[in-house]
């Protein structure tokens, strides 16, 4: 299963067309004349799709379809409303990245609040928030710690520095999530005509390939582990391909320069420190159980919600009334059958969340 195509850009076109030659030809040995539906659970690879425009040249062989893995996207607009209300108290100055910023909740987005008169700052990673707070000592800073399995060892870490280092004014809101969970939630549901699956190969650098096995040997789903390069995409199409025409159900590693079987463990360790598997909201997806990380109560301190009291605010459906991202982040319509895409909804002027950052469903099609 490890990849016979060289770690290369999609400016190889030789491999590339080979690649494409491929794809269409084990598409024809399938059942059906309609485009095998395969959904690229990450929103990165939902951007090279959209970049490469990989997903018109292969449209008569795949119908690529995104999931929930634009960890922006995925963020509940409860939380964002606990956010925009918390960053308009007193002396509170609220961190995040900067894809955050923009999504509009039911009272705007963090920027319009700024724009208020809100204190509200964009960082680059999660260690940028010690700085922050040393910078200012007279607020209480506290980080919107978003993202995966992909930057949460980042604010575990930035957790333990804090502590170590006496920090008083330092808290995080932590909307971190996880992807197994949310994966087993979206299939157990029925998963519709999705034949397999592209899996994240960030995320599976920290979690190693083995945390997804259940989705073939419980859920009946073949999966494939994917790098980032146009090359990387193509090949996991033809790998879920040629499962599909063996009548073969398997997770397979088609990342393994830097995807193992174990996963991170120095990563792993630092997350287990800090965090422990609690409920969380997804948008699009409701609740789902253990898919969230709450902070342990050895770092209660550096817990935002405890030291605040913070409650989820009130939102329903966040961002506009119209806007169908939670049925765009379940693979359930493609972006253009929002009727709001391209018109009333585009990246410079935002309806839905999966249009703010680079890596929604809706900003990668547009
Ligand atoms: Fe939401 Fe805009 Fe996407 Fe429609 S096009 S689902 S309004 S983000």
């Amino acid at each position: 299963m490890d990849s016979p195509l060289p770690v290369n850009s999609f400016s190889d076109k030789r491999l590339a067309a080979q690649a494409m030659r491929r794809i269409r030809s084990l598409r024809r040995r399938l059942p059906g004349d309609d485009p095998v539906p395969i959904m690229e659970v990450c929103g990165t690879h939902s951007h090279v799709l959209g970049k490469t425009g990989l997903r018109e040249l292969l449209g008569d062989a795949v119908e690529y379809r995104s999931g929930p893995g634009c960890p922006v996207c995925v963020t509940d607009p409860t939380d964002l409303d606990m956010l925009v209300r918390f960053a308009l108290q007193e002396k509170v100055l609220v961190a995040a990245y900067g894809d955050l910023l923009r999504v509009p909740g039911t009272e705007g987005s963090l920027l319009e609040q700024k724009a208020r008169g809100a204190r509200v700052s964009l960082v680059y990673s999660a260690l940028d928030v010690l700085e922050l707070a040393r910078q200012n000592e007279k607020q209480q800073v506290v980080f919107a710690a978003t993202g995966f399995e992909t930057t949460a060892p980042g604010t575990a870490l930035l957790i333990l520095e804090a502590k170590a280092a006496g920090l008083k004014n330092l808290s995080v809101l932590s909307l971190h999530k996880l992807m197994p969970p949310a994966l087993r939630q979206l299939l157990s549901a029925g998963r519709g005509r999705i034949e397999g699956l592209i899996l994240p190969g960030h995320v599976s650098a920290v979690t190693g390939r083995r945390a997804f096995d259940f989705l073939a040997s419980e859920l009946g789903c073949r999966a494939v582990v994917a790098g980032f390069e146009p090359l990387d995409v193509l090949h996991a199409t033809a790998l879920l391909l040629e499962m599909a025409a063996a009548g073969r159900c398997a997770v397979a590693n088609a990342y393994r320069r830097v995807v193992s079987e174990e996963g991170n463990t120095a990563a792993k360790e630092a997350m287990a420190e800090v965090f422990a598997p609690e409920a969380a909201l997804w948008r699009g997806l409701g609740e789902i159980e253990d898919s969230g990380l709450g902070i342990k109560p050895g770092y209660a301190a550096f817990d935002a919600r405890r030291r605040f009291g913070l409650e989820p605010g009130r939102a329903p459906g966040g961002g506009r009334e119209t806007c169908r991202c939670g049925e765009v982040l379940r693979g359930a319509i493609r972006p253009p059958e929002c009727p709001l895409f391209g018109t009333k909804c585009t990246p410079a002027h935002p309806q839905g969340v999966c249009m703010v950052s680079t890596e929604g469903a809706c900003a990668s099609y547009f």
